[in-house]
């Protein structure tokens, strides 16, 4: 890694301030080369200081700026790292950028400054990847889960079971320089208890896989109800603001309207699927492909129902809309005298009754949606570490070796043969922290960062 990397770190658009950063070997050399200043040089600077002065001077001045020193390896990517505080504005960062590359620095590739701090081994991989999820976080909950990772949670799990791995490995293999010898059964008996031991806490980890897609990317939710019966209203209630578009006409909102949400720490992305109407009661009238597309991909449905109104037979014609999907059945309207009475054939599904208008019931149908996503361990999970996709794939192919190592060990099998499926699940497992990563791996994590990370 001999070349000198930079490129704008801070988003691309007007700011009070824009960060280039330079890292690598050359890093000073070229700060030397494009910073002016009347305290000095960057390569005499000390290490970890701050200094003012400017890129260019007479003619050639392009802003004036704040320029960083941190010497390695002490530093984002354990190498010589340079970041100049300039004046935000797309162009002006982009100039200086420009002059850095012109003095030996190569643009750097999306993700390449976190990617070299994990080639220099300053954090593992399941740290870099929750650089990003960090980054990504939209909620509180999603955002603990991240700094939990990037502080080290999973990676000490991890090392946890690749201890317990290696050492049950030792003992297997010093069975391998005696083949003659025939393995007791008491023996055996340990090395199963030990390895099931470890499956167990394998399998523990792999079901926080779900959680932590709920964390990273939201789950979308469809609320869908007749109209009038206070679906906007009701999205109103739980965004906490009035953001769509409320009206008592039947049928005025068009289309549908997505919102983020922060409930209870998920990222929800709920969809009022208005434009769901039931012309004439029948289901073929349905129109408005989006509602009903917005309905498949929804992985929680909140039915609104107005307690004030007379049952109609199209309620029913909506809950076979979302059959088979959790569902939450919204009784809105309780300050109003009450008029509804479900008929016994109606599915029932978790009720809960609110008031959209006056705010009653909200934060209970809050506790509700957050325990239907989490499917009641809503508390359970939430201390814990979290894994991602990539994370459960390791994870799970570890467990398919460790479950033929048991086999084997019940079995007449030589120390060797159970070696060699133990050692395939600690390769497996090293995946997650990257001991063991091909560049194909590394590729693929970090093209999705964004430039500057
Ligand atoms: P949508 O068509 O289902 O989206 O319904 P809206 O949210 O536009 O609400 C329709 C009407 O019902 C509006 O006049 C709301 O103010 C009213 N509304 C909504 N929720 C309540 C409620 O809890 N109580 C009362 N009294 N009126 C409500």
């Amino acid at each position: 890694m001999e070349d000198t990397i930079a490129a704008i770190s801070t988003p691309i658009g007007e700011g009070g301030i824009a960060i280039i950063r330079i890292s690598g070997p050359r890093a000073l050399e070229i700060a030397d080369a494009i910073f002016v200043s009347q305290h000095g040089k960057p390569s005499e600077f000390q290490s970890h200081t701050i200094h003012l002065g400017s890129i260019g001077r007479n003619g050639d001045f392009l802003d004036q700026v704040l320029l960083t020193v941190m010497r390695a390896p002490r530093t984002y990517t354990a190498e010589d790292v340079v970041e100049i505080n300039c004046h935000g504005g797309p162009l002006n960062a982009r100039s200086i950028l420009s002059r850095c590359l012109r003095n030996g620095a190569r643009a750097a590739e999306p993700g390449e400054f976190t990617k070299r701090a994990f080639l220099n081994g300053r954090i593992d991989l399941s740290q870099a990847e929750a650089v990003m999820d960090l980054i990504a976080a939209k909620t509180d909950r999603a955002h603990a889960a991240a700094a939990q990772a990037l502080e080290g949670h999973l990676a000490r799990r991890i090392e946890e079971i690749r201890e317990d791995l290696i050492s049950i490995l030792a003992h297997i293999e010093a069975h391998i320089d005696f083949p003659e010898e025939d393995i007791a059964t008491d023996t055996r008996e340990k090395w199963l208890a030990r390895t099931d031991q470890v499956l167990k806490v394998l399998d523990r980890l792999h079901a926080t896989a779900r959680e932590g897609k709920i964390l990273r990317e939201g789950i979308a939710v469809a609320i869908v109800g007749r109209p009038n019966v206070g679906k906007s209203s009701l999205m109103n209630a739980l965004l906490g603001e009035d953001r769509s578009i409320v009206t008592p006409i039947p049928g005025t909102t068009r289309d549908t309207i997505e919102e983020m949400a922060n409930i209870r720490g998920i990222p929800i992305r709920f969809t009022d699927t208005a434009g769901l109407r039931i012309p004439r009661g029948t289901l073929e009238g349905i129109g408005i492909a989006r509602s009903r597309k917005a309905l498949q991909r929804s992985m929680l449905v909140i039915h609104v129902l107005d307690v004030s109104k007379s049952f109609s037979n199209m309620e029913i014609e909506l809950t076979q809309l979302y059959q088979g999907k959790p569902a939450i059945q919204v009784h809105n309207k309780i300050d109003l005298p009450q008029k509804l009475k479900l008929p016994g054939r109606f599915p029932k599904a978790k009720t809960v009754r609110v008031s959209a208008l006056r705010g009653d019931g909200i934060d209970e149908l809050r506790d509700v949606i957050e325990d239907t996503v989490f499917s009641g361990r809503a508390g359970a999970f939430q201390s814990d570490v979290v894994i991602n996709e990539r994370h459960a794939e390791a994870i799970q192919s570890a467990m398919i070796s460790l479950t033929s190592a048991m086999e084997e060990m019940r079995g007449e099998s030589t120390a060797e043969f159970i070696s060699q499926q133990l050692r395939a699940a600690l390769d497996a497992i090293g995946e997650i922290v990257g001991k063991t990563t091909t560049e194909d791996i590394l590729e693929k994590i970090f093209s999705t960062f964004c430039i500057g990370k």
